[in-house]
């Protein structure tokens, strides 16, 4: 009788995958997982397949490092690619204070302990026109910390039109957030009309707060009404309740064509809402981050709070933003967002053009196209733009081609042929999209 077969050793298989690069801890940790699994279902497979399934496992994990992309689908705040890439001051500001010690909390005229933040929030504060400005990790934890802190245990509702009962992105849905605050929802009006009246009825001594959320990812089209901002905030003037505006992104300069009615963190505040909150990124434009501006008793009440602590920024966010507030107020160096919108068209064209001589094939010629500003802001505009597009039998292919070239380059298809717009592609990309292309088609 002969033996059973066995399960190889899991130091065998370890070795035999590990040209993919992972340290040999992990790879012993997934082959112990992918035999332990194998011997719960009590199949028999041979060395060579389970050394294929553990390589499969690797290689998913290894395309999950963080990596360095040409992103060329013309989506500039491109969630899934990290929003906004920083200026040049924001990333040497961060460079300089993760490998230094720095002030973070130092005073260095007293040699005592300093405050934390300090100037970053007046330069914020600055930037919003507000009375006072903090910052926390990101938005949605901006808007948490302000939930928890406004809702009281007599006054728990929270006041919003059913047309803002939204999701922003993935995990991000309104009324999620105000469950996991403790708030109650109070729910007013419908999806696509909601009156003054409907606030104002719904307002009483439980009410905690009035919260209006930006539609920042979606609009509305046909029969649709709301109040306008300034309205809601007269009416809790009148009623003596705090109105929060959740603004998603922060917008500073009108200059972007499309954007002259989108409002900013200032024009918020001035319509009379006593905070508002908006991302450090998006477009904004520098490191994700949770900005909060609005009434100083207000702000200061928040950072009393126990959650403030907890969801606080550390030293490289706060670098960051200072740099990227100080480039609006200062330098007046656009954040590469601002840049990449305002590029023309024309700009564009003439480095596709340079791109397809160097490439050297009449597969791929200059086409018009649309940009998007993606992130959650501004869907309804759609900026004018210049891509390459690269005529081929299999678009799909050539595609993943790019994708796993060194940088990858990602595009998308439209009318079945691959495209890369030059929006979002900085121009030192160029060469290097260029030389990706040249090998894809070879
Ligand atoms: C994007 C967005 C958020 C969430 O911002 P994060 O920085 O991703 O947490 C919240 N509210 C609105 C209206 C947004 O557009």
């Amino acid at each position: 009788m002969t033996d059973p077969p066995r399960l190889p050793s899991v130091d065998r298989v370890a070795r035999a995958v590990a040209h993919v690069g992972l340290p040999h801890p992990v790879l012993v940790r997934v082959t112990r997982q992918v035999i332990t699994a194998l011997r719960s279902t009590g199949k028999i497979v041979g060395e060579a397949e389970v050394v294929g399934m553990v390589r499969t496992r690797v290689e998913h994990l290894a395309r999950g490092a963080l990596k360095t992309v040409i992103n060329a689908t013309g989506v500039v705040i491109h969630t899934n690619l990290g929003r906004a890439p920083l200026g040049d001051e924001a990333v040497a500001a961060i460079v300089r204070a993760a490998g230094e010690y720095t002030t973070l909390e130092y005073d260095l005229e007293t040699g005592e302990r300093g405050r934390r933040g300090a100037l970053v929030e007046e330069l914020l504060a600055t930037l919003c026109e507000a009375d006072s400005a903090t910052i926390v990790n990101n938005c949605a934890a901006a808007l948490l910390l302000i939930l928890r802190n406004l809702i009281g245990e007599k006054r728990k509702q929270v006041v919003i039109s059913r047309g803002e009962l939204v999701q922003i992105g993935g995990g991000f849905r309104v009324p999620e957030i105000l469950e996991a605050s403790g708030a109650l929802l109070r729910e007013v009006g419908t999806t696509n009309q909601t009156a003054l009246t409907d606030y104002a009825n719904a307002i009483n001594e439980h009410t905690a707060l009035v919260l209006h959320v930006h539609r920042s990812n979606f609009w509305m089209e046909g029969f649709v009404g709301s109040p306008s901002l300034a309205d809601i905030a007269a009416l809790c003037r009148e009623k003596g309740v705090v109105l929060v505006d959740d603004l998603g992104s922060g917008l500073m300069r009108k200059s972007l064509p499309g954007a002259e009615m989108e409002p900013g963190p200032a024009d918020v505040l001035r319509a009379g809402a006593d905070l508002v909150c908006f991302s450090g990124d998006k477009l904004f434009g520098g490191p994700q981050a949770g900005i909060i501006a609005g009434k100083a008793h207000l702000v200061a009440s928040m950072k009393k709070e126990p959650l403030f602590r907890a969801l606080r920024c550390d030293k490289l966010m706060l670098a960051g933003v200072e740099a990227t507030a100080l480039s609006y107020l200062q330098t007046h160096v656009p954040t590469p967002v601002m840049e990449m919108l305002a590029v023309t068209v024309e700009a564009l064209r003439t480095r596709a053009a340079a791109i397809v001589a160097a490439v050297g094939t009449d597969r791929v010629t200059v086409v018009e196209s649309q940009a998007q500003v993606g992130g959650g802001s501004l869907p309804q505009v759609r900026v004018p733009s210049a891509s390459l597009e690269v005529r081929g039998p299999d678009p799909q292919a050539l595609a993943k081609r790019l994708r796993l070239a060194s940088p990858p380059v990602l595009g998308y298809i439209a009318n079945d042929k691959l495209r890369l717009d030059l929006r979002t592609v900085f121009p030192r990309q160029d060469a290097a999209l260029a030389e990706a292309l040249r090998k894809a088609l070879a």
